[in-house]
């Protein structure tokens, strides 16, 4: 590789943060290689021990009714569509329920953003929730809905976290972060909150005590420098919910105390402050929360209207980044993130956020496959054994991961396998020959393919008699949708 222009070790040991600038050198110079060896020095310096973690979480999407509508999504509906849907409290405790019988310990709830519910409806299931399963982690409504609950409720943002943290509240998840950037935002959060009201609900999230995660979307029609302005801005933010915090005990376990200039981060972005004031008060009775973990998976186009944007080729199109071409600022061509590019986001992430304990593993988008080399370019944690997930899947991504199956990938790394929960404390260290992935499998698990091509599946040679016999002896008629359960090579 080129020379790079600064101490690449200085930052790997802690001893210098990254700027954005050289954090955009790497990407464009380091090899793939070298930035997954940095990244995995780095996350074995934040975590010098065995385990890599996963939790046991399930996703309940509580209605697919939507005000917004972003281009990169295939699960919002609006009232009139006859899918559209809002979870009862009764369905939502079933759900509960199954989470329970498999070990788990956090539900993460979203929505749609649904201008009919009123913020009793939320109170009155937050308290459902935690009366019937205390043992329930609540982890839910990000910040664009957040952002949307000030407009159906008039009511500040600061308000209506105490309010639901006084209901049973206990973290929230960082949806809908995508790209802060306005250029980019605008294409494709279409009515969803802006960048800086995004990072106005954490910087009032962790003022009220409550920890969050932070995510990115990346391979649609961003540029690089602009994923690296988004996590300078959750960088700049978490140092400011540092240095709010009293309890400086996060801070080592993060691996450093930044130098925090806090009028320079104001200064930087101002409309993050400019609403909901808060004034730290002389004696904190509330512990403030914190990023706990960052996030970021590509865009997946199937299903999307964003999806219909043709691919970027450099040929035809020129170059993608400052490019002043108006089909790529128009967002009319996608760049897509693939493997290479994931990672190595990923491993810059690592480097760069050096105040964000944990990063997770995508492996919900990036199969397990990738998901597992995640260990090895800077991340620390497999994320959640899902049992549910609506909103990715609507767009096309399938993957689901039994607990055995995300213990076997932590293991192949070379890692003890551990459940934690929500606030990364292990709950369980798969150490022993009872562990999930060492059992034997009674149910092998099987998946379900569709028939959706017959060029490829009914017409391969041979096969007519056979599609004939299960259709009638009408072969063409063969109903596209059949599916055929098939084992997963290699559980
Ligand atoms: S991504 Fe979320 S906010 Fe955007 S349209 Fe879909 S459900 Fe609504």
């Amino acid at each position: 590789m080129p020379r790079l222009s600064f101490d690449i070790d200085a930052v790997v040991e802690g001893r210098a943060r990254l700027t954005e600038a050289q954090a955009l050198e790497l990407h464009e110079h380091a090899s793939l290689q070298d930035l997954g060896d940095w990244a995995t020095a780095v996350a074995n310096r934040l975590h010098p021990y065995a385990h890599r973690t996963y939790v046991i979480d399930r996703n309940i999407n509580y209605t697919n009714v939507c005000t917004a509508k972003c281009t990169f999504c295939a699960f919002r509906r609006d009232h009139e569509d006859a899918d559209s849907y809002t979870l009862d409290y009764a369905k939502i405790g079933e759900k509960i329920e199954e989470l329970i019988s498999i070990g788990g310990t956090q539900i993460l709830m979203q929505g749609g953003m649904n201008d009919r519910l009123p913020i009793e409806w939320y109170e009155d299931l937050l308290r459902f929730i935690k009366t019937k399963y205390p043992s329930i982690h609540i982890h839910a409504f990000s910040p664009p809905e957040f952002v949307e609950f000030e407009r159906f409720f008039g009511m500040d943002v600061r308000d209506i976290i105490r309010r639901f943290k006084a209901a049973g509240l206990s973290t929230i998840p960082g949806g809908g972060g995508e790209i802060f950037a306005p250029r980019v935002r605008r294409r494709i959060g279409i009515g969803k909150c802006t960048g800086d009201d995004w990072l106005r609900v954490m910087r009032v999230a962790h003022e009220e005590g409550l920890n969050t995660s932070a995510t990115m979307l990346i391979g649609h029609i961003e540029f690089v420098r602009e994923r690296i302005e988004h996590m300078a801005a959750i960088r700049d933010m978490q140092d400011y919910t540092l240095w709010v915090r009293k309890d400086n005990a996060y801070e080592e376990r993060a691996g450093r105390i930044p130098d925090v200039d806090i009028d320079a981060i104001r200064r930087r972005w101002p409309g993050v402050f400019e609403k909901s004031p808060f004034t730290k008060p002389k004696f904190n009775t509330v512990e403030p929360g914190a990023y706990t973990a960052f996030i970021h998976w590509p865009f997946q186009r199937e299903n999307t209207p964003l999806g219909r944007a043709k691919e970027w080729d450099e040929a035809t199109y020129g170059p993608f980044d400052d490019s002043t071409n108006e089909d790529i600022l128009r967002g009319r061509v996608v760049r897509s993130a693939g493997a290479a590019s994931y990672l190595r986001t990923l491993a810059i992430a690592r480097l760069f956020l050096d105040n964000v304990a944990s990063l997770q593993s995508s492996w919900v988008t990036m199969g397990p496959k990738i998901g597992q080399l995640a260990l090895y370019y800077g991340a620390n944690d497999m994320g959640g054994a899902m049992m549910e997930e609506n909103v990715v899947s609507a767009a096309g991504t399938t993957y689901r991961l039994a607990v055995r199956e995300l213990c076997r990938l932590i293991r192949e790394t070379g890692h003890v396998p551990a459940q934690r929960d929500q606030y990364y404390h292990i709950l369980k260290k798969h150490d022993g020959p009872d562990s999930p992935d060492l059992l034997p499998d009674p149910h092998p698990p099987m998946r379900d393919v569709k028939q959706i091509d017959k060029t490829t599946i009914g017409r391969a040679p041979g096969m007519e008699p056979i599609f004939a016999a299960m259709h009638n002896g009408h072969a063409d008629d063969a109903d596209r949708s059949t599916k055929v359960a098939l084992p997963i090579l290699g559980s």
